[in-house]
């Protein structure tokens, strides 16, 4: 940018310091601010069990709306929360309010959180998902919790015995993402996965690119014979919700289907019968 702005530019920056490096440390200034003032929201985004299309779960998707930036999505800003170590008390808002907000509406379906590498290895994941479970009261079983495999690169075993004590609560384990990473089919044998989230990058070319609706294919295969459930992630159009119904995918999750909804925007637990009691007396 000060390059765009010609040479006069450059005065805006301090000597030695270069914009970039700035622009990340007033970046984690301001998400420290966020974590010391519970400056973050969550979205939900609705799951649909396919072909029905009925609601099956929802995704707690983070939202941070950046004093004087605006919103900022969390592409923006996790990579430095993972970096500095703000993911952990990010990342363990993000499941108190999850489980809280999930025991307060009026349906019993899951909930699913995304946990960032980070998360095991600074901090005490399996600790902080028994207490969110333990302060909400939410059911175990209520509680997906969505890991990519960047998870699984490094300290196998470690990640695989956090991995298993979460499963041990009732939790299930979803690998998001799937395909985008260093995907190794020794993952899905070796670690304790229920489900696996095909990339929206795959979902959105299936219906132009022949490849692209292949590894769909693929994925759903190896789904039914590892016994996974498999999600297709990104759903934006009627012709690749057709085209996942025509390979038997059995859960979708898309702009199609549903938007992310901030929690007020969610039907609340009805109330105490108290109207029941009055019409009888
Ligand atoms: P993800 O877990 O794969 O979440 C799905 C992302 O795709 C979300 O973006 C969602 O808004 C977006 N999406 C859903 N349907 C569609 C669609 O039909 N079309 C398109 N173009 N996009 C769709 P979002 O909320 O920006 O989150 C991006 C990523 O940030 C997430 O990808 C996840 O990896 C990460 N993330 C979000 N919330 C959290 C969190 O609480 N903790 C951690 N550790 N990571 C999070
Ligand atoms: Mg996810
Ligand atoms: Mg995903
Ligand atoms: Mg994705």
């Amino acid at each position: 940018r000060a390059k765009d702005g010609g040479r006069g530019a450059a005065c805006f920056f301090e000597p030695g310091m270069d914009a970039t490096l700035r622009e990340r440390h007033a970046l984690e200034q301001d998400l420290r601010a966020a974590v010391a003032s519970g400056g973050f929201q969550l979205h939900y985004q609705p799951l649909f069990s396919m072909p029905e299309r009925e609601i099956c779960g929802y995704e707690a998707l983070l939202r941070w709306t950046r004093p004087l930036r605006g919103p900022t999505p969390p592409n923006d800003f996790i990579p430095l929360a993972e970096e500095t170590g703000l993911i952990v008390p990010i990342g363990a808002w993000v499941l108190h309010a999850a489980c809280r907000d999930a025991v307060s509406w009026a349906d019993d379906r899951k909930i699913s959180v995304n946990l960032s590498p980070g998360e095991f290895k600074r901090g005490d994941i399996v600790a902080t998902v028994a207490s969110a479970l333990a302060e909400s009261g939410l059911p175990p079983r209520r509680l997906e919790l969505e890991v990519t495999e960047r998870l699984l690169l490094e300290d196998t075993d470690a990640v695989l015995s956090k991995l298993q004590q979460l499963r041990a609560f009732g939790c299930s384990i979803a690998m998001d993402d799937f395909g985008t990473g260093y995907s190794s089919l020794g993952y899905l044998w070796r670690f304790p996965f229920d489900r696996i989230k095909i990339d929206r990058s795959f979902v959105s070319e299936m219906a132009y690119d022949a490849k692209a609706a292949a590894i769909v294919d693929t994925v759903l295969s190896l789904g039914r014979a590892l016994n996974l459930e498999v999600t297709a992630e990104g759903v934006e159009t009627e012709h690749q919700a057709a085209a996942l119904n025509a390979l038997g995918c059995g859960e979708a999750q898309g702009y199609l289907l549903g938007r992310p909804r901030s929690a007020t925007e969610m039907d609340p637990c009805p109330p105490p019968p108290l109207a029941a009691s009055a019409t009888m007396s």
